[in-house]
């Protein structure tokens, strides 16, 4: 469990999508590799780099020295922290003491670093991405799962679902990174799914980690998708709801916990939501937020 908190947030933006599509060419491009550990700690990075830093609690954002994010400092800082007070108020959660943020220019300067590979790490309460002119991460996604931790850890379809839905609420192109620059939620699952089925419940719901999906893009849109539908059909407090009562630690099985928390909160089965779902996702009409 602990483990799974520790690589919670690094899912979306460390591995199976962005990695899938740029880390094999990046890792070609630039193979020296004289790195031999590897560190997300703050104090650390900080010690031996050369940043531009700003706080607003409880957000610090530390950009590399002459970067587009240290050019940019001021905005990230805004934007970021109206967001994750927005995510805060939204799942009703005290947000943590310090959330750190850390920029890096490219991809070999960010591994040169950290030792971490890829274009974005969120571990814990610390966030580090790359941001140049032609690369950004989605800049809400590993907020919102910064935010939702402070409710629990949540079975992989609603705490991946969740913050891919949220950070397209929030303005971000949430779909960029997973080959849909600009899509809608649900138009990119149809177009995904290209007539072909998606999971069953019982298949999405039992999902401990998102990257055990068969079909890890399928994951995330349909989570998305449903969490989106959720939060629609029943509103806000009853995805909060829904949400407390998903990462409650019992039972530990993903699938029952999925369950019983939209029994409680919606008084349908995750069966029943996952039809109703199914019968407004057939339909034409695309009522999901983007950017
Ligand atoms: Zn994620």
């Amino acid at each position: 469990m602990s483990r799974r908190l520790e690589l919670g947030i690094s899912y979306m933006c460390q591995l199976y999508v962005l990695a899938a599509f740029l880390v094999p060419l990046l890792v070609a491009w630039f193979p020296a590799a004289s790195f031999s550990g590897q560190t997300s700690d703050p104090q650390a990075l900080l010690a031996v780099g050369d940043y531009v830093s700003r706080s607003r609690a409880p957000l610090r954002v530390h950009a590399w020295r002459g970067s587009v994010a240290a050019a940019g400092i001021d905005s990230i800082l805004a934007s970021r922290h109206q967001a994750f007070a927005v995510l805060c108020n939204l799942l009703e959660v005290t947000p943590p003491d310090s959330v750190n943020l850390i920029f890096y220019p490219d991809e070999p300067t960010k591994f040169t670093q950290t030792g971490h590979r890829g274009l974005g790490w969120g571990v814990g309460t610390t966030v580090i991405e790359v941001l140049n002119d032609s690369i950004q991460v989605d800049s809400y996604h590993e907020l919102a799962h910064i935010a939702l931790y402070q409710i629990g850890l949540l079975p992989a379809m609603w705490d991946e679902g969740f913050a891919v839905y949220v950070s397209a609420l929030l303005g971000a192109d949430a779909l960029r990174n997973f080959g849909y620059p600009g899509g809608r939620i649900d138009d990119s699952l149809r177009d995904h799914l290209a007539g072909g089925e998606p999971y069953a419940w019982c298949e999405l719901a039992a999902l401990e980690d998102i990257g055990d999906a068969t079909d890890v893009l399928l994951a995330y849109l349909q989570s998305a998708s449903l969490v989106g539908f959720v939060a629609e059909e029943y509103g806000d407090e009853s995805l909060r709801d829904v949400l407390r009562n998903a990462a409650k630690r019992s039972p530990r099985d993903a699938l029952e916990r999925s369950n019983e928390a939209l029994l409680s909160s919606v008084g349908r089965s995750g069966l029943d939501v996952w039809t109703l779902w199914r019968s407004r996702l057939d339909r034409a009409s695309d009522r999901l937020p983007t950017k």
